[in-house]
């Protein structure tokens, strides 16, 4: 099989399924086991969703963390509002990266198609400006009103845009929070003391000692995270959520938070009241299976291609 030279243009390679499929032959199977693995997520993250309302019925209920193909997401923005608007959740946050793979410039294309679905599609479902920084000291997430999707305020992140490769090792967590906070976003410590999948050594969430000294200017920590199971069971006193860190796409809402309701979603998940959710990663079984697709999606496209990065 003749292997095309991907060197120049891994990103958009390692976006195109169609290639990865191609590559290995198995287009058919590949195109059945995501159909499936979406079908099994819409039954099972919707029944929790449901059980989450009675629970909590005046409260909004989302998901925090999804990655798009803007970043090392596998789908477009819209595809991934409409699952989220089909699970039944109220919110989504789309948190694409900017980060040593992935410049401003991306990071806008997806402010851009976020802020076209808001002011077009008059869908329900709730959508907030919403980024991944990516630091020596673990990744961060922040939020930002309604009225700042624009390019105007996206474009005052660059700078805290982190060049790995650089003789500069980036700003500091203290220098990202305080940007963040100076133009009036809120943040969130995802997958807290997670190390990295396929580079264990790599440092990808915020350890608990930096969390604790930072406590004042951090807004929540991600109670679960799909990716990183191993977080869930650290314990701090500071708002919780739960986020999938969708990268494939098909389990959004796989954590998800129940959020007082304060009339609009930014001061919602800012000030309200939070539980997290985890509905299928607490399943043995449902973790075992798709942990599993999620491990041999990661390889397959690392060995298709040794320059794909997972951030
Ligand atoms: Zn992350
Ligand atoms: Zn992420």
């Amino acid at each position: 099989m003749k292997i095309p030279n991907l060197k120049n243009n891994f990103s958009q390679s390692f976006l195109d399924t169609t290639l990865i499929e191609q590559r290995l032959g198995i287009k058919t199977f590949s195109s059945v086991a995501r159909w499936y693995l979406e079908e099994i997520c819409d039954i099972i993250i919707k029944k929790a969703v449901d059980k989450a309302r009675e629970k909590h019925p005046d409260f909004l209920i989302g998901d925090s963390h999804v990655h798009t193909y803007h970043s090392d997401g596998r789908k477009s923005v819209k595809y991934c509002v409409n699952v989220a608007e089909k699970r039944g959740l109220d919110f989504i946050l789309i948190t694409d990266h900017l980060g040593p793979f992935y410049p401003i410039e991306q990071l806008i294309k997806s402010i851009t198609d976020q802020r076209i679905i808001v002011e077009n599609d008059n869908k329900k479902i709730k959508l907030l400006p919403a980024v991944e920084i990516s630091s020596i000291k673990g990744h961060v997430q922040a939020f930002f009103p309604q009225e700042y999707y624009s390019e105007q305020y996206f474009s005052k992140l660059e700078k805290l845009r982190y060049w790995e490769s650089l003789d500069t090792k980036g700003p500091s967590l203290k220098e990202i929070f305080k940007s963040i906070n100076d133009i009036g976003g809120k943040i969130i410590i995802p997958h807290p003391d997670a190390m990295g999948i396929l580079k264990p050594k790599k440092r990808y969430g915020v350890c608990p000692e930096l969390i604790k000294e930072y406590k004042d200017s951090i807004n929540a920590i991600e109670q679960y995270n799909s990716m990183n199971p191993d977080s869930m069971n650290l314990e701090y006193d500071i708002t919780k959520l739960g986020g999938s860190d969708s990268h494939l796409n098909f389990d959004i809402g796989s954590c998800f938070s129940a959020v007082e309701n304060k009339g609009d979603l930014f001061d919602s998940i800012s000030y309200g009241k939070t539980y997290a959710y985890a509905p299928v990663f607490f399943s043995k079984h449902n973790k075992k299976l798709l942990n599993k697709a999620i491990w041999t999606y990661m390889t397959i496209s690392k060995k298709l291609n040794p320059n794909v990065y997972f951030d």
